[in-house]
């Protein structure tokens, strides 16, 4: 059954239910372009949606040498055969919009001018050997992307630790999945999702945490959707401050006050163990540190969880209830979590909850620590996000010296010991002037990172050389040195990995716009110019193309957690994706991991050493070793401390999101005409209560200030807990002359970007921002 339905108005489409066990039926869905049938069709193209962690298997629509539709696989593991809203238009109509970088630009006497790439390569290479023989590579710092390929980051990650020796090297994965990474490290000692979408299947119970999935994740909501009104119905738990779909088709609402998550955990922690719903045997075998994680939640009562966090104890009860009685319980945890005050700790408590009772490695019994971003897996394993390519330890020289093999570089070329720079540090490195060249490859940070008045700043000061590379002149290329034309998704070929480790091949449909490339030549291309070679005298990147890239990808993941020599092009090319690790003994991948009960986390083979959760301290490897947790978990937790910093000047708290219809900073989501009619411009939602004590009514324009800035947003009168209110973040500024014109508001240029009123605070461990509790005041505009 193929069904042409309109995404915008039916997001989740129609239901086919199913029952615990049973397999989700096949639907479906495609979208063409207007007065195509499929007759009419050249080519079907293998792809992967690229717009959310989902990753849905889907085929590209070609005609006459354009992109003209798409169609969910129906043999995908992922999704089935369905695609919601954003991957029926936003994946490949943008590709398509009149307004795609073509050319390289390069900045002369002020304004950006058409170039060519020789030009532009060799200013990118006179800056970059310039900044080397002056300050070193510390001068350097790359900030990228969740939206690439596996073979584009592995190139980025050798290029910058191999090739310049810099270690300022992140992704915006920091703002969307660091925390997921950081979580899945301090309890199993290294990075990889325990479950499997295929938990849906089967888990009697289903936990949210922070994770609004009918908006961020469609087609997993529509599995779940199916899964509610098909025999065996799973209790649905929700635990968001805001009255979200998901907290709407919940059994349990918890809307908890923003900033209190880690009370909350800890009084479930408390309850479970409490009343005695803990294995045991399976605590005392396979994990370290349950006396400690009793002590910290001892004084967790559920009443005292209500006092903190606005919930009913009751509520608190009942849940844990659930949790701690229920055979197979499958938990996702998202960003209000991620990016709420006591990140770690809080989607550590997630995890906790799940080795106290055993319950991993089992149908249904998943810990889903979700990503973002499509591609951000691969930006973590690779290491382009500061970390160790392989899940290797940069504290551990035994894994820096496999790198330094691996490369044939000298080991002390390769910056290792201390942590990786973080992206705020390198924002901040770049404002003291230390990292004086930036390069920026497929994000946005102009609307996305926290604080907005202070990125530009940083951006457009004179002393920066910055490189931008994208598909479009986003609001952060308008401040750029030199504008990289990239190729897109359908332009280029590759693989990337999705939130439950399934790894897709996406091909090339068609062919990129005037001189776009894939941001892997031009990875490439920079390193041949800058001449990196190897010990033995050969280029440090001497790759022909992506299958190049992939195969070395294959020997750096030999033998750890994400090993990928079971997979190569060619078997991704059948009817599905494949999970890693996928070895000669493995073949079709481990679908779910720690079903032993043995975890990487070995001093030998973890990730990292681990956190004091409060603080952030690194542990050092000898304080590790001294606890060596030899393959069992660890139960890991801190003191709940939260400070809402709310003010008589700034009285409510501010929490952003996302909205269904749109994709991080809408460079793509906005070029699709259905997307953008659905959702133009920003709102503010606020609660009735709030809007008639500040004297605002709905769809009034109101200023939302905080001590950084002002953004100007419509009133939307809403069910939200009063002291609370919600922006999505998507949508650029309009404070410059020229500043996302492309995408003005209907009201013309006005300052419309959430991250204007956002402060700069992050999680101690996994460094990422706190978006969701920043202290604000409202004002209606007259
Ligand atoms: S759920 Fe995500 S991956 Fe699937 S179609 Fe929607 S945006 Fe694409």
């Amino acid at each position: 059954m193929v069904q042409m339905t309109d995404r915008i108005n039916d997001v989740w489409g129609s239901r086919t239910p199913y029952g615990s066990g049973q397999t989700w039926p096949v639907r479906v869905d495609q979208f063409l372009a207007d007065d195509l049938s499929e007759a009419d069709v050249d080519a079907w193209v293998q792809s992967t949606c690229i717009l959310c962690s989902t990753g849905c298997g889907c085929d590209i629509a070609v005609k006459d040498g354009r992109m003209v539709g798409v169609r969910g696989r129906e043999t995908d593991v992922v999704n089935h055969g369905r695609l919601g809203p954003k991957g029926l238009y936003g994946s490949w109509q943008p590709l398509n919009s009149s307004d795609r970088l073509t050319r390289p630009l390069i900045r002369d006497k002020g304004r950006l001018v058409e170039s060519s790439w020789d030009e532009a390569m060799s200013r990118v290479v006179a800056a970059s050997r310039r900044l080397l023989d002056e300050k070193g590579p510390e001068s350097h710092g790359f900030y990228t992307s969740g939206q690439l390929f596996l073979e584009e980051y592995y190139a980025l990650a050798i290029m910058a630790k191999a090739g310049l020796g810099t270690p300022h090297l992140d992704g915006n994965t920091r703002l969307c999945t660091a925390t997921a990474a950081a979580s899945l490290k301090e309890s199993f000692g290294a990075d990889g999702q325990p479950g499997t979408y295929d938990d849906l299947d089967h888990c009697e119970a289903l936990f949210c945490y922070g994770h609004n999935m009918a908006e961020t994740q469609t087609v997993l909501w529509s599995r779940v959707l199916d899964r509610m009104v098909g025999p065996d119905r799973p209790m649905l738990v929700c635990v968001d401050p805001r009255n979200t779909r998901v907290a709407q088709a919940a059994d349990i609402h918890l809307d908890l006050r923003p900033g209190t998550n880690l009370a909350l955990m800890h009084g479930l922690v408390r309850e479970v163990i409490a009343q005695g719903w803990i294995d045991e045997t399976y605590v005392a075998e396979r994990t370290l540190g349950f006396e400690q994680l009793a002590d910290t939640v001892a004084a967790w009562t559920p009443e005292r969880v209500a006092e903190v966090c606005g919930v009913d104890a009751g509520l608190v009860r009942e849940t844990a209830r659930i949790f701690g009685t229920t055979e197979r319980v499958t938990s996702t945890v998202l960003q209000g979590f991620y990016q709420a005050p006591q990140a770690t700790a809080s989607s550590c408590q997630v995890n906790n909850l799940h080795l106290l009772r055993g319950m991993l490695g089992r149908p249904g019994c998943g810990v889903m620590q979700m990503n973002g971003q499509p591609t951000a897996q691969n930006t973590r394993e690779c290491g382009a996000n500061g970390d160790m390519p392989g899940f290797r330890n940069f504290a551990n020289e035994q894994h820096v010296q496999e790198l330094a093999e691996l490369w044939d570089v000298d080991a002390d070329q390769i910056p290792s010991g201390e942590p990786p720079t973080h992206a705020l540090e390198i924002f901040e490195l770049a404002e003291k002037g230390t990292v004086s060249l930036l390069w920026i490859s497929a994000t946005n940070p102009a609307v996305s990172l926290p604080e907005l008045p202070r990125i530009r700043d940083i951006l457009g000061k004179p002393d920066l050389f910055l490189i931008v590379q994208d598909l479009f002149l986003t609001e952060t290329a308008e401040f750029a040195d030199v504008v990289l034309p990239a190729a897109g998704w359908g332009e280029k070929t590759g693989t990337f990995t999705n939130a439950d480790r399934v790894v897709h091949l996406s091909r090339q449909a068609v062919a990129p716009p005037g001189m776009a490339r894939s941001d892997l030549d031009i990875f490439l291309d920079y390193a041949r110019r800058m001449d990196f070679r190897t010990r033995s005298g050969r280029r440090l990147l001497d790759w022909g193309g992506p299958e190049d890239g992939f195969a070395a990808w294959q020997e750096c993941s030999r033998g750890r957690l994400c090993d990928y020599t079971g997979l190569s092009y060619e078997r991704l090319s059948g009817l599905t994706g494949i999970p890693w690790p996928c070895t000669a003994e493995e073949p079709e991948g481990v679908v779910r991991l720690y079903g032993d009960g043995s975890f990487p986390s070995s001093t030998a083979e973890c990730e990292d050493y681990g956190h004091d959760l409060a603080t952030g301290e690194p542990l050092k490897a000898d304080q590790f070793a001294g606890v060596d947790p030899a393959g069992r978990a660890m139960l890991k937790t801190c003191p709940f401390e939260f400070d809402a910093k709310i003010s008589a000047d700034f009285p409510l708290l501010l929490t952003t999101g996302r909205t269904v219809y749109h994709f991080h900073t809408r460079t793509k989501t906005a070029r699709a005409p259905k997307l953008n009619n659905a959702a133009p411009e920003g709102w503010l939602e606020i609660s009735a209560t709030d809007a008639a004590t500040i004297g605002v009514q709905d769809g009034e324009l109101c200023a939302v200030s905080s001590e950084h800035g002002s953004a100007e947003l419509r009133a939307r009168i809403k069910e939200i807990q009063p002291g609370v209110v919600f922006a999505p973040f998507h949508y650029g500024s309009l404070t410059r002359e020229g500043f996302d014109v492309a995408h003005a508001s209907t009201d013309g240029q006005r300052p419309t970007a959430a991250n204007e009123v956002t402060q700069t605070e992050i999680d101690p461990v996994s460094k990422q921002p706190v978006y969701k509790c920043a202290a604000v005041r409202v004002a209606r505009i007259t």
